[in-house]
């Protein structure tokens, strides 16, 4: 949790939104949740941007309310976009014969995925846990420690945009690090900070300036880019 929201803490247009209070203006107060999951991140944010603590304890986030609330919202992964489009290259080209309607033949076929609008931040989750085959059963999750190469600047989204997009460039500013297996593990942030332009880690409370050349490691988890365009500011 606090992995995360150092990494959404770090994304520039997300902190204006809540220190502005422009959210105010979206939170759908008619939900069950009535717009708590906002407010309190928005109250961490504001208290982590206001220079008044060295930390804060984000137990006041309410976790157990945020698991109902999430648990209620039900599947929803916005990650998997981004996570198609990446892994298409290797699995979605998923060849197959495919019932052609026009000669009822059965063809050789592709079939891709790609990302009409790309977005100005842009969430890349690797799939790092999966149910071991041999251990379905009992819903055994392994992970996979594989070190994974991605570029902290200049990702080239092209080849996955149905059209040539302008702003196609996006520069790495936060990665969400696991440690450990699915049962005891770790969570650490590497954060790029708009306002130094210096990487650091955060590991719990303690914050370490990190070069970054470190930040590529094979605990990556969730990659968090954001669009040269919408450039942290
Ligand atoms: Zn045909």
């Amino acid at each position: 949790m606090n992995s995360i929201i150092q990494c959404l803490n770090n994304t520039a247009i997300l902190v204006t939104y809540f220190c502005n209070g422009q959210y105010l203006e979206h939170v759908n107060r008619s939900h069950s949740t009535r717009g708590a999951i906002a407010e309190e991140l928005a109250a961490v944010v504001r208290a982590l941007w206001s220079g008044q603590y060295r930390f804060i304890a984000t137990r006041d986030l309410r976790l157990g309310y945020i698991s109902e609330c999430a648990s209620e919202a039900g599947d929803y992964s916005h990650h998997s976009l981004a996570r198609y489009a990446l892994s298409r290259n290797d699995n979605w080209l998923l060849s197959r014969r495919w019932n052609c309607p026009n000669c009822k033949e059965k063809r050789d076929a592709v079939k891709k995925l790609d990302i009409s609008r790309l977005p100005p931040v842009l969430v890349i989750h690797f799939k790092r846990f999966y149910v071991d085959p041999k251990e379905y059963m009992c819903n055994a999750y392994r992970k996979k420690q594989t070190y994974i190469d991605f570029p902290l600047e200049d990702l080239d989204m092209r080849q996955f945009s149905l059209h040539s997009p302008p702003n196609h460039s996006y520069n790495l500013y936060a990665v969400s690090n696991h440690y450990g297996s699915m049962e005891g593990g770790h969570y650490t942030a590497y954060c790029k900070s708009s306002v130094y332009g210096k990487w650091y880690k955060y590991d719990d409370h303690v914050v370490t300036e990190i070069p970054s050349s470190e930040v590529k490691s094979s605990a990556a988890y969730i990659l968090f880019y954001t669009s040269c365009s919408a450039r942290q500011t």
